[in-house]
């Protein structure tokens, strides 16, 4: 049996292969390394799954969350930590349900799946360049160097687009469509965006807790939550952008609406009362003056302008028009949204190879015998939390043990 991919997808099928009776298994990586983007993920923690039960993670796929069912009852997350654990990597819970390696090191995730696959023959420094087919069935690959390595079963777990330096630059999406298979097209998701507002460039470094960001699509509220928003060069990013970013994916820019209350735990009327009375308690002081009150400085200074205020007004001077356009600027400030930003920012890939030329209970092909697909070069994503990983290592490990049971057979 071939792999193709030595990412999360690809280790972990080779230890499912392994585990399932599959003698011969070679593992080919073109990196130098194993799991070069397994390494950067979490910021170097590793978010490696998520502590819920199977419907709650199909509820955290925003696309083609029912295709992974089998995948999930066959690997879940429980059970992925009771293997880690096994392999000398115990892990633990955090905010979220998100579960992290005890060590806080991502590399300890890529030993301990490199220790289960010690009975695999590892290839780096190996590209595929295509696959062999014959009869209808996988038959081998050829490697860029033009060498010729022949097997009954291939696993495709080459990734998706996303943070191509890792390594994923798609080659997989080519090997599908040659061998028949429909491969959608592919739009990064969790991801920052790019807003037009020139007020939210000039926030650059301004990291918010506790605000609230609702993305409309087609006047349509589709997200609202509550938590950390960060202000960049080119717009906005930070936990509640990446997650927003999985609905817009894929969607027309000028359906998308986005808007930002930086007070959720104040209704509008309460921020009357309390903005009525610092006006009124603050008469001969300048508007923008009584701003740090409400937010941090570099955002109170440039708040009276973003609600189209003079910031110079004497408090007392405010009018009753002045004053509803501070309170619906402070519970919704209109963000404008020019595009998502590019793959090589992206978290993951939405789009691949179609789940619908995919048998979900073994992860093979339905067009070629014996050829396999596993992780996120799957059409399958999910928000942040560990979902995509977790996607990656139960698609992986569903077609490892199914690959070394074809070859049984
Ligand atoms: C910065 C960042 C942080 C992230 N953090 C998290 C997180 O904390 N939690 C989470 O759940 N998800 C996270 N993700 C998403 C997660 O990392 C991916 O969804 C997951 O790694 C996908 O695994 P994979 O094995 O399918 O693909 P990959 O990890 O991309 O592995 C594919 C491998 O195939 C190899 N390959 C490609 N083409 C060829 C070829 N032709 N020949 C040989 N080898 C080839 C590549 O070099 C690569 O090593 C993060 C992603 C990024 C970019």
């Amino acid at each position: 049996m071939i792999i193709i991919g030595g990412g999360a997808a690809g280790m972990i099928a080779a230890n499912f292969a392994i585990k399932n009776g599959a003698a011969d298994v070679m593992l080919l990586e073109k990196n130098e390394k194993l799991g070069k983007k397994l390494y950067i993920t979490g910021k170097g923690r590793c978010n490696v799954t998520n502590d819920c039960s199977v419907d709650d993670f199909i509820r955290s796929l925003p696309h083609n969350g029912r295709f992974m069912f089998s995948a999930l009852r066959f690997l879940p997350p429980a059970t992925l930590r009771d293997m880690l654990r096994e392999l000398g990597c115990d892990t633990m819970v955090e905010r979220g349900q998100r579960v992290y390696p005890i060590s806080q090191r991502a590399s300890d995730v890529t030993k301990a799946l490199t220790r289960g696959m010690a009975k695999a023959q590892v290839k780096l420094g190996s590209e595929v360049d295509s696959l062999i087919i014959e009869d209808g069935a996988a038959a081998g690959v050829k490697l860029r160097s033009g060498e010729i390595l022949r097997c009954d079963a291939v696993i495709v777990a080459t990734g998706g687009v996303s943070y191509p330096v890792t390594g994923s630059t798609g080659d997989g999406y080519r090997f599908a469509q040659a061998a028949g298979h429909k491969v959608l097209p592919q739009n990064p998701s969790l991801v920052p965006v790019t807003l037009s507002d020139p007020w939210a460039i000039m926030l650059q470094g301004l990291s918010l807790k506790n605000v609230t960001l609702s993305l409309f699509m087609n006047d349509k509220r589709v997200y609202s939550e509550q938590g950390e928003l960060l202000f960049t060069h080119f717009g906005i990013s930070g936990p509640l952008t990446l997650t927003a970013s999985c609905h817009i994916a894929g969607a027309d820019a000028s359906s998308v609406r986005l808007s930002l209350d930086m007070k959720p735990a104040l209704s509008r009327e309460t921020l009357e009362v309390r903005l009525k009375k610092d006006l009124q308690s603050n008469g001969r002081k300048q508007l923008s003056s009584i701003m740090g009150d409400y937010f941090p400085a570099s955002m109170a200074a440039l708040f009276p302008a973003i609600a189209g205020v003079d910031g110079t007004t004497l408090c007392s001077q405010v009018t009753a028009k002045e004053r509803a356009q501070l309170l619906d600027t402070m519970k919704g400030i209109p963000m404008h949204f020019v595009s998502l930003r590019s793959f090589r920012e992206a978290v993951v890939t939405r789009g691949g190879v179609d789940v619908k030329d995919i048998d979900p209970s073994t992860m093979a092909s339905k067009k070629v015998r014996g050829l396999y697909f596993a992780g996120e070069i799957i059409d399958v994503d999910g928000f942040t939390g560990g979902f995509n990983l977790h996607i990656a290592f139960s698609t992986g490990a569903l077609a490892g043990a199914s690959a070394a049971t074809y070859l049984e057979n």
